[in-house]
């Protein structure tokens, strides 16, 4: 990704592109498939909280994880899609689904988990937004 591209990236979308491209940079985005007669995929992005809303010492912040799809339309778990994007309607998405976006773009492809349908399933239907 050139840096010219980084710029009308962040013309159009603001500051979730550089945090966006922190996610992928720290490998916090992984794709997980079900099975390949299924052909369903979520995307799973595993990042710290806010350094205010934390204790300051890093290992002491928990991971949240927050569920995206992108396919046939995106969605994502996370507060400020559900307020901002779908509510409000003032952003055009989240940095988690521009993370996923730019995650299948750039083929950095490396955290790829096929799962059982079951498995799958249980992620989807259990998924919880908080801590995990
Ligand atoms: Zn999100």
């Amino acid at each position: 990704m050139t840096y010219d591209q980084i710029r009308v990236l962040h013309s159009l979308l603001g500051d979730i592109v550089l945090e966006s491209l922190h996610l992928l940079d720290t490998d916090c985005v992984s794709r997980l498939d079900c099975e390949k007669e299924a052909k369903r995929q979520l995307y799973k992005i595993q990042e710290t909280p806010d350094i205010q809303d934390s204790p300051k010492d890093s290992k002491d912040r928990p991971l949240y994880s927050r569920l995206c799809m992108i396919y046939p339309e995106y969605h994502c778990s996370c507060d400020f899609f559900i307020h901002s994007v779908v509510c409000e309607q003032t952003a055009l998405m989240c940095r988690h689904v521009l993370a996923t976006i730019l995650y299948e773009t750039l083929n950095d492809q490396q955290n790829n988990n096929v799962l059982n349908d079951d498995t799958f399933a249980r992620i989807l239907y259990t998924w919880n937004t908080s801590r995990s």
